[in-house]
């Protein structure tokens, strides 16, 4: 069996529908806060949904975590509060769920000898090192409570890893792009943001001059990345490695390709420009992974271009009618 914590959201519930189209059995665990009910009816519709069982509940509750481990094998800890601007405007959350629910997984995880554990890191981890592409060893001081909390997460896998036996890997994903990602509050990433306003035929701000780039990477090439993670050989273990496409797209582009991709698909947006605003404190000016090391260490290479997966979180945007 198979823990995917965070199942009810963007990531995790691509994670479940992957192992379950494999056949595998699943558990998802998720408190709901930043996931969604219609994330489990995506899941609930998929091939193999009778293997998948759901357990509401809060990583920062050990009783919860060791109860969840019960029989699992492989765990893939996605659980997270996401966004640099809300850990810099509230952190004590994001330590709460980032650092101390992460200890707790990982401990219960080590307490019931799993044969692996993945867990999400980020690209945030590098900080203020303005080196490109960002490589695994050349990281820099964190910019942000989010970033702190991620790069906190990788320290104690690792001493978890020497001192228990635990089977950590650490994936550092870029700007993770797709399907079902939320579009909702404050805190949504740039893309789903941007498909909401533009389906509405609101102009999207760009905060800086638009020539900020990020590693922007289609969701199939993470959970690629989870899969081959878990099965892990015993050199990659305890160690982190950059998840992204290896390409480099500023906002403005990416503006670009999502303006004119929905106005393909019937949006009022055609020819709408954007509009500026200031930077945002800790957001850091480039990222682009070298994704060398996880080619060499668990033989990965990305399957969906930007291009294909742009698209698919498009198709899926406009069909869902959010
Ligand atoms: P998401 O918000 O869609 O998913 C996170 C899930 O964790 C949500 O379903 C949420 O309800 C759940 N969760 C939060 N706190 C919890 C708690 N205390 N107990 C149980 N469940 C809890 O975000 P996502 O984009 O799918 O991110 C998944 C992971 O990947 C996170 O660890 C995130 O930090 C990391 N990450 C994401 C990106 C990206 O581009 N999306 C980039 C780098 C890292």
């Amino acid at each position: 069996m198979w823990l995917v914590t965070g199942a009810a959201g963007f990531i995790g519930s691509h994670l479940v529908q992957a192992l379950l189209a494999r056949g595998e059995t699943v558990r998802g665990l998720d408190d709901l806060s930043t996931g969604r009910r219609s994330n489990l009816e995506a899941i609930a519709q998929s091939p193999g949904a009778e293997r998948f069982a759901f357990v509401e509940g809060d990583i920062r509750d050990w009783g919860v975590c060791a109860a969840a481990m019960a029989g699992v094998e492989r765990v893939l800890h996605q659980a997270a509060l996401g966004s640099v601007p809300r850990s810099i405007a509230d952190p004590r959350p994001t330590h709460e769920v980032n650092v101390d629910g992460f200890v707790n997984v990982a401990l219960a995880a080590a307490e019931a000898k799993v044969a692996g554990f993945v867990y999400a890191s980020s690209s945030s981890v590098y900080g203020d090192s303005d080196r490109l592409p960002k490589r695994e060893g050349e990281e820099g001081r964190p910019l942000s409570p989010y970033a702190a909390s991620k790069a906190a997460d990788e320290v104690l896998a690792q001493g978890y890893a020497s001192a228990f036996g635990l089977r950590a890997v650490g994936l550092r994903y870029f700007n993770v792009v797709g399907p079902r990602q939320d579009p909702r509050g404050a805190y949504a990433a740039v893309v789903p943001r941007w498909l909401a306003q533009l389906a509405a035929g609101e102009a999207p701000v760009i905060f800086g001059d638009g020539e900020t780039s990020r590693d922007f990477c289609p969701v199939a090439n993470v959970v690629q990345a989870n899969l081959l993670a878990a099965e892990a050989p015993d050199a990659a273990v305890g160690r982190a490695f950059n998840v992204g496409l290896g390409d480099r797209t500023t906002l403005l582009q990416l503006y670009t390709l999502l303006r004119d991709g929905m106005a393909a698909r019937g949006a009022p947006c055609a020819g709408l420009e954007p509009r500026f605003d200031a930077f945002r404190p800790g957001d850091v000016r480039h990222s682009l992974a070298d994704t060398s090391a996880l080619r060499e260490a668990l033989g990965w290479a990305p399957t969906v271009s930007l291009a294909q997966g742009l698209d698919l979180a498009m198709d899926a945007f406009v069909a869902s009618g959010a």
